[in-house]
């Protein structure tokens, strides 16, 4: 259909998601995808009878606009056992529609027009769109090559007075890297004495392998005071499409982050939110995962050692970075589309988290799929190479 208006179009240079190109991609040519982030095998059945039966109880209308009082608590209880604090049930915890809109409301919430966000590339796509929707500025720190280890020094020199906000993210998408502790203290440091919110991507934070602990923010007192901590259910249940996330934060900081939530979600799905609070009350559910997707990493190295990639560290998410630099000189996109239509693979171009480009020849493979399809997908690079 022609419409008659003239659109001033608000994003000019904006495309279309990555993961939306290269899923699509890889369904067009009959790829493994390897590309977006998405486990390929199912939840536990009782997740989905869980559902089933509150629909059938009649749990089908509008739940709180904070979530369930059932889910609220069983968040509050897992944040207090794995980090410390006690978030208070009414007022600290809001149950959002995934992670994407959890950061995206938080966002929309404390940063006004013509405010800086600090934010650390390579950066999930989702962030710089959500700043720069409510008129804010991206301000952006490098994590290092190849550890993707953040420079406290750098971002010291990125902060001023128009830094409203500071984005991390651990286990970081793309990279595979974690915080440390001593990153928090560091960061702890460099905002001490300001009105900086530090917004926590925390989605991966039950995916931390060899040993490590994931260092929440929550469990940092100095920051969790000053933070809004974002977790999915998506990830750590493996119910990517069902989109439930949800935050933590001081009761000051989640009363403006509702103002904005109950005008542009309201709240989410009931019988979901009812199934999860049951699912949860069985811990080894989350904390089996760690061990669960070490072994898939594992299994998928060892896999990979048999072709020319190299493989960086991973130390938490379900994601693997490989560089190839040696086998094709091709950018990094043009390679993950080669990849994908010549040898039937679909990964992530690594530079398309970085604002200006930069392209060290770096792809993520996601190795959040069963055995089999790991090895089809390593087959097919044994192939080519
Ligand atoms: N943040 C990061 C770092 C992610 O990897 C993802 C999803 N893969 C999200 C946020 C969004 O999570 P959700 O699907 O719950 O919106
Ligand atoms: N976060 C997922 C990834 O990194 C994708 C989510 C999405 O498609 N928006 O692959």
């Amino acid at each position: 259909m022609e419409t008659p208006i003239r659109i001033d179009s608000r994003f000019p240079a904006m495309g279309t998601t990555i993961f939306t190109v290269m899923s699509r991609l890889a369904t067009e040519c009959g790829a493994v995808n390897l590309s977006q982030g998405f486990p390929d095998f199912q939840a536990e059945p009782a997740l989905f009878d869980a559902v089933h039966r509150h629909m059938l109880a009649g749990r089908n209308q509008y739940a709180p606009m904070g979530g369930l009082p059932e889910l609220r608590q069983a968040i509050v209880d897992k944040v207090a056992t794995l980090y410390g604090p006690r978030f208070d049930v009414e007022s600290e915890v809001t149950v959002t529609a995934g992670a994407t809109q959890a950061i995206f409301t938080a966002i929309a919430a404390f940063v006004r027009p013509g405010d800086e966000v600090i934010v650390f590339e390579p950066v999930y796509d989702s962030y710089v769109p959500a700043i720069e929707t409510v008129g804010g500025q991206a301000v952006f720190a490098q994590l290092r090559f190849p550890d993707y280890a953040p420079d406290w020094d750098q971002v010291r020199g990125l902060i001023n007075e128009r830094t409203r906000m500071i984005i991390v993210n651990s286990p970081h998408n793309p990279t595979g890297s974690l915080l440390t502790a001593a990153d928090l203290d560091r960061l702890a440091g460099l905002v001490r004495g300001t009105d900086i919110v530090i917004l926590s991507d925390e989605v991966y934070e039950h995916i931390v392998f060899d040993g490590e602990r994931h260092a929440s923010l929550c469990a940092h007192a100095e920051l969790a005071v000053r933070s809004i901590v974002v977790s999915s259910f998506g990830k750590t249940y493996h119910i990517t499409g069902w989109k439930i996330g949800y935050v933590v934060g001081p009761a000051a900081l989640m009363a403006e982050f509702r103002k904005v939530h109950q005008f542009n979600v309201f709240t989410v799905h009931a019988p979901s939110q009812l199934a999860i609070a049951e699912y949860m009350q069985d811990a080894s559910r989350h904390l089996g995962l760690a061990a669960f997707y070490q072994a898939k990493r594992d299994h998928f190295r060892q896999l990979m050692a048999a072709t020319p990639f190299t493989l960086l560290p991973c130390r938490g998410t379900y994601f693997q970075l490989a560089r190839y630099a040696g086998m094709s000189d091709l950018p990094d996109r043009a390679f993950a589309e080669w990849l994908t239509r010549e040898v039937g693979v679909a990964v992530i171009p690594v530079s398309v988290f970085n604002a200006d480009g930069r392209d060290d020849q770096v792809v993520r493979f996601c190795f959040a799929k069963r055995e089999a399809t790991l090895e089809a997908a390593v087959e097919r690079l044994c192939k080519a190479w």
